[in-house]
């Protein structure tokens, strides 16, 4: 059985459609990526899934059970944690007590001292929440996620906030969840996080799903589209230059092409005829940040349209 089945799911705001009739699956020990940008309806989607919202029409099974039925959620909470972005916590408890109260909601929750260790809290055990740092904080609202032992738990935007390192460590956390078998529903902005984590990622832009995939083949990514980068001399930023799917802002040229041997065939047999240099010519397979920006509504025709081209600029020599 899935740990997660939703089917035609929707959901309005008055007349404001904010999810449009989506189906998802998650599987026993999967970590599923929601990415989206701002007002897609990941929220949304996901309070739904924790019984937090109503939905409007379609069908929702978490663990088995409807989210939307009262009668078993003490049930469904027992078996699922929720990290939140901001945890509501007594700022004068200090770590162990906020954990230790919380871990005896729970019939069979963690150990509370090998929590503490295993979220990289030890040196604050005995601290006051309220004189956490942010990263720390966050450390203690996915403890108090995953206290309970849940089979499954709903982490939004985990490292948000965190310093490499710490971000690091949760990431080797949540893995570690995962080895044990845990399911995993993350929402994230960060690409590289859901590249690092998601075993599936689903992408939601305006209330549907519109791509579903692993993070190495979502949006045709593994099928063998690549990005040809590089600076046109300097003098020659006037110089004639056509290529389908190509951005241009000044001396700097992107080409999005599932051709690359033809493409740069004809690329640097320009150059040579013309006797223009490609400064930093590079070839790379499309990140999964370009797929999504392709799949949320950046146009991969406009460099101008992105959102840091200066990103760009440094990366050529
Ligand atoms: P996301 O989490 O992807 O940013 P949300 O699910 O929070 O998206 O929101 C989806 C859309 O629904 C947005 O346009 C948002 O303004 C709208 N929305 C969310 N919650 C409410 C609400 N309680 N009342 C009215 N509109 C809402």
């Amino acid at each position: 059985m899935a740990s997660v089945a939703v089917t035609g799911l929707s959901k309005r705001y008055g007349d404001f459609v904010a999810v449009d009739d989506i189906s998802f699956e998650v599987q026993p020990g999967e970590v599923f990526a929601l990415l989206g940008p701002n007002g897609a309806g990941k929220t949304t989607t996901v309070e739904i899934l924790e019984g937090f919202r109503k939905r409007d029409a379609g069908e929702v099974a978490v663990l088995g059970f409807d989210p939307a039925n009262m009668a078993t959620s003490l049930q469904l909470r027992e078996r699922m944690g929720i990290v939140l972005q901001e945890l509501a916590v007594e700022p004068l408890l200090t770590v162990r007590e906020v954990l230790r109260r919380n871990a005896g909601y729970f019939c069979n929750p963690r150990s509370v001292d090998e929590l503490i260790e295993l979220v990289g809290l030890t040196e604050k055990a005995g601290a006051r929440v309220k004189n956490l740092s942010g990263g720390q904080q966050r450390r203690l609202d996915l403890a108090l996620g995953i206290v309970g032992n849940p089979e499954l738990i709903f982490l939004d935007e985990p490292t948000t906030g965190f310093d490499p390192s710490a971000r690091r460590g949760a990431w080797d956390l949540v893995e570690s969840l995962a080895g044990e078998g845990t399911t995993v529903i993350l929402t994230t902005h960060y690409m590289d996080e859901a590249e690092a984590l998601a075993d599936r990622v689903s992408v939601i832009a305006e209330g549907r799903i519109v791509a579903s995939g692993t993070p190495q083949s979502l949006g045709g990514r593994d099928l063998g589209d690549a990005k040809i980068r590089f600076r046109i001399a300097p003098g020659h930023d006037d110089a004639e230059l056509h290529f389908d799917n190509m951005s241009r802002v000044g001396e700097l040229v992107e080409i999005v092409t599932d051709h690359e041997v033809e493409t740069l065939h004809q690329l640097t047999g320009w150059s040579i005829d013309n006797g223009i240099a490609l400064i930093g010519l590079v070839v790379e397979r499309l990140t999964l940040e370009d797929i999504y920006l392709q799949l949320t509504g950046y146009s991969n025709e406009g460099l101008a349209e992105r959102p840091s081209p200066s990103a760009l600029t440094k990366e050529v020599p």
